[in-house]
């Protein structure tokens, strides 16, 4: 079976087999990860080859923390304006899509939101271009979504703004090279390219560090985990190890050049299909279409329901559009082989020719 789902996503095979293997005695221990103590010099050994890992794959230098932390991105929605307004009590938002919303959502309760661009009046089929932003000259940072995961609208730029720019990478971080000095922060959940759910990635630039008021909780403050590696608390061990192996395999693959390349041929493929049919359709603007999560529908959503349960019985898997949305997505992460978007349009061609 191929897993479309988008998040919690298909993990690379070889990651299940390799943590199978090891399950019950990680490194001649005679225990599983699960239950070692975090203060385990073996464990902080994986942590610390995981972290290392990490960098080495993005390019990350020592000017940035990397967090690993729990909460999901969603409490990064309220971790960033706690962290980085000092201040100031005003930050600029990208409106694009449920995902920018939500952040947008949490954000108020804390400072005033410029909403400096929005695609909703065009039902978030499009990113606006910078050009059209209107940002305020007192906003503490800049935020927005570079891949918003339901709409399947990805950034093609990456902005140019003279504040902090933090960008919500939940369902893009790791499916191809990007420059990570371009951002102060950048967050993401686990549980689409980085390993399973539990787990969330923060990278901050350390001097933002410390701007944190005396009242934001010692487990929402960037500062505390950055001093205490990640292990102010108990950290979710079994996914964080799970993530180091899911590097690892990244690495062996040749890294993200060689994912950007496969994921590349993989959307293109797909979203060419799609423009070449009238039996299936995708809303967004060409070039600003999400490598990761590719939405579609059915000129007639009657046939919705049919296509899913055959879909399904085909071994293709977890095809279902968000549930605020409908329609079909699927999602194609790192872990999502490119025969599993052969498979999909095999199985989308020949139901297009028995039902159209
Ligand atoms: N941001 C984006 C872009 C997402 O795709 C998701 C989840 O799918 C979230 C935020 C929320 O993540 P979590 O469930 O880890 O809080």
């Amino acid at each position: 079976a191929y897993n479309f789902c988008a998040g919690p996503a298909a993990l690379p095979e070889p990651v299940l087999q390799r943590a199978r293997e090891e399950m019950l005695d990680y490194q001649g221990t005679g225990m599983s990860v699960m239950e070692m103590s975090h203060r385990d010099d073996v464990i902080v050994h994986m942590a610390e080859k995981a972290e290392r890992d990490l960098r080495d794959l993005l390019g990350i230098s020592d000017d940035y923390a990397v967090l690993f932390l729990q909460g999901g991105a969603s409490a990064q929605f309220s971790m960033v304006p706690l962290n980085l307004l000092g201040d100031a009590g005003k930050a600029d938002y990208v409106n694009t899509g449920q995902w920018s919303t939500k952040a947008i959502q949490e954000a108020r309760r804390f400072c005033e939101v410029n909403v400096a661009a929005s695609s909703e009046d065009a039902n978030f089929s499009y990113a606006p271009a910078q050009s059209e932003w209107r940002l305020s000259d007192d906003a503490a940072y800049v935020h927005y979504c570079p891949n918003e995961t339901i709409g399947g609208l990805e950034f093609d730029f990456i902005p140019e703004v003279d504040k902090p720019l933090v960008a919500d990478m939940s369902s893009t971080i790791l499916s191809r090279p990007m420059d990570v000095n371009r951002f102060a922060l950048i967050y993401a959940g686990a549980q689409k390219n980085i390993g399973p759910a539990g787990l969330t990635l923060v990278m901050v630039r350390k001097d933002l560090l410390g701007r944190a008021g005396p009242t934001v909780p010692a487990m929402l403050n960037y500062q505390i985990h950055a001093d205490n590696g990640s292990m102010y608390n108990t950290p979710p061990t079994f996914a964080w190890y799970l993530a180091g192996l899911v590097f690892e395999w990244l690495k062996e693959q040749g890294g993200l050049q060689t994912m950007g390349e496969i994921n590349g041929r993989k959307a293109a493929k797909l979203y060419d299909f799609i423009d070449g049919s009238d039996f299936y359709g995708n809303p967004v603007r060409p070039g600003q279409r999400s490598r990761m999560n590719v939405p579609f529908v059915l000129a007639d959503s009657a046939l919705d329901k049919a296509f899913l349960a055959e879909a399904d019985a085909a071994g293709l898997r977890n095809l279902k559009g968000h549930r605020s949305v409908g329609g079909m997505r699927a999602s194609i992460y790192n872990a999502v082989p490119e025969a599993a978007v052969d498979a999909l349009i095999g199985f989308m061609s020949d139901f297009e020719k028995r039902k159209a």
